[in-house]
């Protein structure tokens, strides 16, 4: 049937008529195929090798290169150089070897048997030698599978090299070659494309991964060892690529005698069974050979990747073998129960209900892995729509969550710059915002027609319509234009606000505008899969720079590289609290227990005892202040119920530490584990993916205190790692300790150090209590600042009158350079009062107090009482209660729920988050967008287009329907807020969810 229209192909060959970027589109796939076209058809089809020659994504891991060992990973996970023009050589991007050191071409070609397959038992065994030195005519020498050196290490040369040339290079050869044909019209690029795929049909039936696996070669497939060319995650791009480029060339070949002539002497020649005399046998061979071969491979898991990728490859096999009989079983497939890693089928009703959550993420945590699935999902939904004349399957109507998926990306993202480098993302600290593309945005918004989606497209295009496009290959891509002006003026530039994503599992505090913007951001959502053991990790953004980064990508994401599960992933090297020298456990998503804003303050507090079964208590409460209208600090606080070992973990960016109150001594050896335990020992688990343990031996150059009192300082005087930094002022970053602790250490730790330009190491500081079923309270103070402009001029913990092991309470008074104070109170009993000095007091979950030059702002959260000398503030209610009696049950919005009690239908509360106590297996906050009264004492409580479905009741059976994210019977609860502002006597309400009284 051809995936693209005759129309759609002569409006592409119009468009390069016409636009530049189309033009550019056609030239880019021209300059891809150029190699291939130079090369004669014999040449290309010499390049495709069979089974017998093996595929690898390492030379060796832990080694790195036999001249200069690990310096090689300063170039990236797989830093080889390689190319077609150099077969079978690697070349070391750090030392400049060149391996391996005989001539593997020539053994190849001496050893070609029947099929034209490589048979090591043909090969010439004579010319197995050193070519570049004959005093040492065994090294470096590969026949194929690998080079066992003298220490018995194995050097897998020419399995990376047919992994990273042979197949990634041919596959994007056949995929350019057949966008050329269609930009183009020439049949010489489909014939080349053609040479190509009938020689992969040739070789692909009997090409399987495991006996490599079972060798140890390392491949792309989630530890299972299974896959064909590549493991089978890789190996669904390969499907989709391949699948593609025979669509786009199949027509291409209708008339090509030279190419039946070509192939039906190599045929003769090789021996090679499959007929190949005339073009609908080369056509028989590549489906045969590839296509039904990617089919059948999906089935049999072959072909199994992250969501979205595995159903995409079979569709789109599916799709252009073009059967009546096969392909709508293939497509059907797509929509039966199963596991992704298990059996059945591709399971998009249980992926795309219950997998994303209401957000729009998919479940790995992971910003690149999650927003992975929406692309894949989205060329799937493509492939479907073409197969109308088979099955009636659209992706965009019956799983709205997919159009969800698009705004997703933008929505973690802070400063125009960065995505959160939350679980396997990016590296440390590096700017870019993850899937946040403008061609995908404006092909949505072609699509969907959100409004948001177009004034996204308009700023990513830099605020402007010039040159926007949807698809070349529609009949008039830049109509666009228009519709998306008139959205981008009439809404004005999309901005995002301080925001609550509850069903991802992140916050993200937004303040400032232009090169003073600022953020900071307290994930809890998905700790395992791609994601990392950082429940209620934190991350700050500032004057352009990251300067709380994550350690992001691990060295390598498999289950055997030791240190991704010792130290990257691990709770330790991430800014928060380790328990009993062990890992947090996998689960879904911390509890919001609050989150309030309003103008220049945000705060939330997330519960999250699960992670640590040993804790009744492990909760941070987290709020960004401003100080003036270009600086903000962060006020935080950690409690921790339960187990018998506390370590607030904490690191800033790349840069030289000082500290100040505290009396630091060196540990002469080891690390933090011990001074006998040296680096990465993991001497309290096993040395691999499944260490659960604290990971203390990847913390070296130890500096420790005993029993530091509250009020030291740590001082990072931060590097501009990434050229991200605003203004040529230096950024220094200052941790405040306002709680006592057993014990203080400052340590190094090193981020995955085969990231081009990660920082080589990155000073922590570890506070510890380690006492039997112990109680602390972490309190700090975390204030980016630029050198010689700190704000803070003092801070220090109120003496409460509570005993030490109290943790209900906190608080906290700073003193700016400009004279302001800042009186803070964290606490769990909204009526319980307590005096913060100076006249103040307070009774409320979060309170912040502010005084500057006579002027007092109070801010109160879940509170009932503010006293200060100018007055005192009485909420009369400091929650609102009730109990759900119905909800929405549908996929899409609006959604509401009717809930009983003293909720009262108050417009004020809009924008407010109402919190259902569900089951807990998911968090159920949800902003309000509407409330109305109804008869009853009842209210209903709208919350915009979301849906409390939380996925299918059976993976097996769908027709056992839905579960919910909330039951009829929860209780919810809204904690009101108050924000004052006074000056001269007069009172100010800047935000107010409940009356209040000030006097
Ligand atoms: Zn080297
Ligand atoms: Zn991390």
């Amino acid at each position: 049937m051809g995936l693209y229209t005759p129309e759609e192909i002569s409006n592409a060959r119009r468009n390069i008529q016409r636009y530049a970027w189309a033009r550019a589109e056609r030239d880019t796939a021209i300059e891809t195929c150029a190699p291939y076209m130079a090369r004669s058809d014999g040449e290309i089809w010499d390049l495709i090798t069979g089974q017998s020659i093996p595929r690898g994504i390492h030379v060796n891991p832990d080694l790195g290169c036999p001249e200069c060992g690990r310096d090689v990973y300063a170039f990236g996970n797989y830093p080889w150089k390689v190319s077609l023009q150099r077969p079978y050589k690697l070349e070391c991007p750090s030392c400049g070897e060149i391996w391996p050191k005989n001539d593997f071409e020539t053994f190849y070609k001496s050893g070609l048997g029947p099929g034209g397959i490589f048979d090591r038992k043909l090969a010439d065994e004579s010319l197995l030698y050193n070519a570049e030195n004959a005093n040492a005519p065994h090294y470096a020498v590969d026949d194929g599978m690998g080079w066992i050196d003298e220490s018995g290490n194995r050097w897998w040369f020419i399995a990376y090299y047919s992994h990273y040339c042979t197949w990634k290079e041919l596959p994007a050869a056949a995929l350019a070659l057949g966008k050329a044909y269609l930009y183009t019209g020439d049949t010489a690029y489909a014939h080349k494309g053609a040479v190509i795929l009938d020689r992969i049909a040739d070789v692909y039936p009997d090409m399987d991964l495991t006996p490599y696996s079972d060798l140890g070669l390392y491949n792309s497939h989630g530890s299972t060892g299974m896959g064909r060319i590549t493991g089978c995650i890789w190996e669904n791009g390969m499907a989709e690529t391949l699948s593609l480029s025979y669509d786009m060339i199949s027509e291409g070949i209708e008339d090509d005698n030279e190419l039946v002539r070509f192939l039906s002497a190599q045929a003769e020649k090789w021996q090679i069974a499959q007929p190949k005399s005339s073009i609908a046998h080369i056509r028989e061979n590549i489906k045969h050979g590839l296509l039904r071969e990617f089919i059948r491979s999906c089935r049999d898991r072959r072909i199994r990747g992250n969501e979205g990728m595995t159903q995409t490859a079979m569709a789109t096999a599916a799709a252009v073998l073009d059967d009546p009989r096969e392909t709508p079983k293939a497509l059907d497939w797509l929509f039966e129960p199963g596991k992704s890693r298990g059996t059945g089928g591709g399971h998009i009703p249980a992926t795309l209900i219950g997998e994303v959550d209401r957000d729009g993420v998919g479940n790995e945590a992971a910003p690149g892995y999650c927003f992975g699935w929406m692309n894949a999902f989205a060329r799937c939904a493509w492939i479907l729509d073409r197969c109308r004349k088979y099955r009636d399957y659209d992706l965009y109507r019956d799983y709205p969550r997919l159009k969800r998926m698009y705004s997703a990306p933008y929505r973690l993202t802070a400063l125009d710059r960065y995505t959160p480098h939350i679980g396997d993302t990016g590296n440390t600290g590096g700017e870019g915002m993850v899937s946040v593309e403008r061609q995908t945005i404006i092909s949505a918004y072609a699509r969907l027609g959100d409004p948001d989606l177009a004034r996204l497209a308009y700023k990513l295009n830099g605020n402007s319509t010039d040159g926007l496009h949807t698809s070349i290959f529609d009949a008039a891509p830049e109509a666009i234009q228009k519709t998306v002006l008139e959205i981008a003026k009439q809404h004005g530039e999309l901005e995002l606000k301080s925001e609550n994503l509850n069903g991802y599992g992140l916050t993200v505090f937004r303040h400032g505008e232009g090169h003073d913007q600022r953020a900071a951001w307290l994930y809890y959502g998905r700790n395992g899969g791609h994601g990392h053991r950082d429940r209620l990790n934190i991350g700050m953004y500032y004057r352009g720079m990251d300067v709380l980064p994550d350690l992001g990508y691990p060295e390598y994401a498999d289950s055997k590289w030791p240190k991704r599960a010792g130290w990257t992933t691990n709770t330790i090297s991430h800014n928060t609290v380790m328990v009993n020298r062990q890992q947090q456990e996998v689960n879904w998503i911390g509890h919001c227990q609050y989150f309030a804003t309003s103008q220049s303050i945000g705060v939330v507090e997330i519960a999250s005892p699960e992670v640590y079964p040993d804790t009744r208590d492990y909760r941070r409460t987290l709020a960004m202040i401003d100080v003036s209208p270009t600086e903000s600090y962060l006020i935080d606080f950690f409690r921790v119920n339960g187990g018998n070992d506390h370590i607030m973990s904490f690191h800033a960016g790349e840069g030289d530490v000082t500290t100040q109150g505290i009396d630091l001594t060196p540990q002469e050896k080891g690390t933090y584990a011990g001074k006998t335990i040296s680096f990465g020992t993991h001497y309290d688990g096993p040395p691999d993916g499944r260490y659960r343990g604290s990971g203390f031996a990847y913390l070296y150059g130890v500096h420790r205190a005993e029993n530091p009192t509250a009020g030291w300082w740590a001082n990072w005087k931060l590097a501009d790692t990434w050229k991200t930094q605003h203004g040529d002022t230096p950024l220094h970053l200052r941790y405040r300790v306002l709680s006592n602790a057993e014990n203080a250490a400052l340590a190094w730790g090193d981020p995955p150090q085969n990231k081009p330009g990660n920082p080589r190491r990155v000073r922590y500081v570890l506070l510890r209590n380690a006492s039997a079923d112990r109680k602390s309270l972490f309190a700090s103070i975390i204030e980016p600042y630029r050198e010689g402009q700190p704000h803070i001029a003092d801070a220090t913990r109120i003496d409460l009158g509570t005993e030490e092991r109290d943790i209900a309470a906190a608080a906290i008074k700073i003193t700016t350079h400009t004279g302001r104070t800042d009186h803070i109170l964290s606490s769990d009993d909204p009526n319980r009062v307590f005096h913060l000095t100076e006249g103040i007091s307070a009774a409320g979950r979060f309170a912040i107090i502010s005084r500057d030059n006579g002027q007092t702002s109070i801010f109160l959260v879940g509170g009932t009482r503010v006293n200060t000398t100018s007055g005192t503030l009485r909420i009369g209610t400091p929650t609102h209660r009730g109990t759900v009696t119905d909800f929405h049950r549908e996929e899409t919005g609006p959604a509401w729920v009717e809930i009983e009690g003293d909720l009262p239908p108050d417009k004020r509360l809009i924008g407010t988050q109402i919190r259902i106590l569900n089951d807990g297996i998911r968090d159920a906050c949800y902003t309000i967008s509407d409330i109305v009264s109804l008869e009853n004492n009842k209210v209903r409580v709208e919350v915009g287009d979301t849906s409390f479905i939380r996925g299918l009741a059976s993976r097996e059976d769908y027709e056992e329907g839905f579960t919910y994210n909330i039951s009829t019977g929860d209780p919810c609860e809204i904690q009101n807020a108050v924000h004052l502002h006074i000056a001269n006597g007069k009172v100010e309400t800047l935000c107010a969810t409940v009356d209040y009284e000030w006097t």
